[in-house]
């Protein structure tokens, strides 16, 4: 059997406590099933920065070429030093081509969400678009000619925008959806959302049973509150994206609640759509959910890709096991209305696998 080579990325604050949450969840599931997998420790992150002077150091850049799969904790950045370039956000979804991040929010009927049907999966492209992170290999696309002025620059190009639709229009197809919607703002932004809505429509010709349609991102972010029954698959430019995703999980009830996976044609990296909440870091009331769903997707992912069908078995057993738990309501932590904290849910998805 292939090797199976996952590097894991603790980052800051809560990444501490939902990584080894993820990783024991793992590691019951893959032995349930006899499936192997070479887990790689490395540093990103403050710890990175204390040993190597640098929030992303070459030793763990290295160490990634080997690893199909990543599974990444949160960065910190918002408390980083600003113009220090060694506290820098790590550019792995723009190095390894991770160009899609699929972010999939599903309203539990027993936990208090906006509505009750809600089930989208978002996909956002994440190498381009208006961060400056994603776009520039060097140099910055932020930049202040003087006091009075600061300019932002957006990179929307047709192999991004072609290439993150297909994998929206694919994920309908895998999940049996009917519907993909693309966000944009074209009649602002002729050239760059122009660019991504023509490649949007020239990629849906290709899928003909899945209904396309178009919709501004003002109008998509009202509807998503009036309807959001009527949202299936979303596709949208990242910065657009990563103010939706945020959005979605509030519909759902909790940012705990929203996974994510970043996928290329040769990497994908679990990453949930939270960041390293500081506010409640080392207190165990982090909810350990999006990670672990997170790592479900990338092993299905993997499992698709290198045909391990091992890999997809756990993908099931862990969801399985997290719904279970979920609609339990009893071990879930506060912010899904529960009374548990990070290390009791995280034993009850591990007691519940079967
Ligand atoms: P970033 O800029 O990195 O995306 P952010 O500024 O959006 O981060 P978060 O760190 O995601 O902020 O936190 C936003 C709020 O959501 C905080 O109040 C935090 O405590 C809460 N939160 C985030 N993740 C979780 C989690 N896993 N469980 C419970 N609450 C969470």
């Amino acid at each position: 059997m292939q090797d199976i080579r996952i590097a894991i990325l603790e980052g800051d604050d809560v990444g501490k406590e939902i990584i080894p949450a993820t990783l024991s969840v793992l590691d019951t599931a893959c032995k349930l099933v006899n499936l192997d997998i070479t887990w790689v420790n490395l540093l990103m992150g403050t710890d990175a920065h204390n040993k190597y002077g640098d929030t992303y150091p070459k030793e763990t850049d290295k160490e990634l070429n080997n690893a199909i799969g990543i599974i990444a904790g949160p960065i910190g950045h918002n408390a980083y030093p600003r113009n220090d370039p060694s506290w820098r956000i790590p550019p792995l979804r723009k190095q390894f081509e991770m160009f899609a991040s699929i972010k999939p929010i599903y309203s539990y009927k027993n936990l208090q969400s906006y509505k009750n049907n809600i089930d989208i999966i978002f996909v956002r492209e994440v190498t381009e678009g208006l961060l400056s992170s994603e776009t520039i290999v060097a140099g910055s696309a932020e930049y202040r000619p003087n006091d009075e002025i600061t300019i932002s620059s957006r990179v929307i190009t047709r192999k991004g925008a072609s290439r993150v639709a297909r994998e929206a229009f694919k994920i309908a197809k895998y999940y049996n959806r009917k519907k993909v919607t693309a966000a944009h703002k074209e009649p602002v932004y002729r050239l760059s959302c122009g660019m991504f809505i023509e490649e949007c429509r020239k990629v849906s010709l290709d899928f003909p049973d899945i209904n396309y349609e178009e919709k501004l991102i003002d109008t998509t972010a009202m509807h998503l509150i009036t309807s959001p029954e009527e949202f299936d698959v979303v596709v949208t430019t990242n910065q657009f994206g990563d103010i939706l995703t945020d959005l979605g999980a509030g519909l759902v009830g909790s940012l705990g609640l929203a996974p994510g996976l970043c996928v290329g044609e040769h990497k994908a990296m679990a990453q949930a759509t939270h960041g390293s909440a500081p506010d409640i870091a080392g207190q165990d009331i982090a909810n350990p959910y999006a990670l672990i769903v997170s790592s479900a997707m990338l092993l299905e992912w993997i499992g698709n890709k290198l045909k391990i069908d091992k890999a997809n078995i756990v993908a099931k057993k862990i969801k399985q096991s997290v719904d279970t738990v979920i609609e339990a309501g009893v071990n879930i932590t506060k912010d899904i209305g529960g009374n548990s904290g990070t290390k009791e849910m995280t034993k009850a998805i591990i007691d519940n696998l079967k």
